[in-house]
């Protein structure tokens, strides 16, 4: 019997993130992820590799906590955090987290935004793995590392699944590790 050739990470997204024109507002692209999510083996293949950046080279888990970032990133990030056997924390939109959080606002295209965190989600010394689906301008994965760094954790890396090359938001990350399973 002859192998079946492994799809690649990369044709694997290109076949189940679909790209829905003018949503939310005319001009803008969405990466919909819904059918790479219905898809088990897809999905599973996406949350290991998201997982690697918090594993040393002997597959042990590096970090204490994984971060998602509302909405579709709690989606991803808390499976990454039991696969590495690590905490999960939520980082919302303001004025959804019950407890005492640290805020952040950051510049939209048109406006701004605010995310929040609560200041007890992350210990001093913390190390973190930020996920999230989209990095565009990225404006969001700054502001939640700089949530991060005022509860005391470190970032250790970001995880996202897709990367919008032509936004460049990699520039806002510095130094930043940064894992983006497909670029477009
Ligand atoms: P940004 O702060 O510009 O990097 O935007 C990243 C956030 O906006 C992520 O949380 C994404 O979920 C969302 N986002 C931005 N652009 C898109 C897009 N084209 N498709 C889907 N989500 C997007």
């Amino acid at each position: 019997m002859t192998a079946q050739p492994v799809e690649t990470l990369d044709a694997l997204l290109t076949r189940l993130v679909r790209d829905i024109p003018d949503f939310p507002t005319p001009g803008v692209v969405f990466k919909d992820i819904s059918p790479l999510l219905a898809d088990h083996a897809g999905f599973s293949a996406v949350v290991d590799a998201l997982a690697a950046p918090g594993r040393d080279p002997d597959g042990a888990c590096v970090v204490d906590k994984v971060a998602g970032i509302e909405a579709r990133g709690f989606i991803l990030a808390a499976p990454v955090a039991l696969a590495l056997g690590a905490g999960f924390v939520p980082i919302r939109k303001a004025g959804k987290l019950p407890a005492a959080t640290y805020q952040e606002s950051y510049a939209l295209e048109y406006g701004e935004a605010t995310i929040e965190v609560h200041q007890d989600a992350i210990s001093a010394g913390d190390r973190v793995l930020i996920v999230d689906d989209v990095l565009a301008t990225g404006g969001t994965v700054a502001a939640a590392t700089a949530l991060v760094e005022r509860c005391g954790g470190t970032v250790c890396g970001v995880s996202v699944l897709i990367e919008l090359d032509f936004l460049a938001g990699s520039g806002k990350l510095g130094d930043l590790p940064l894992l983006s399973l497909l670029h477009v």
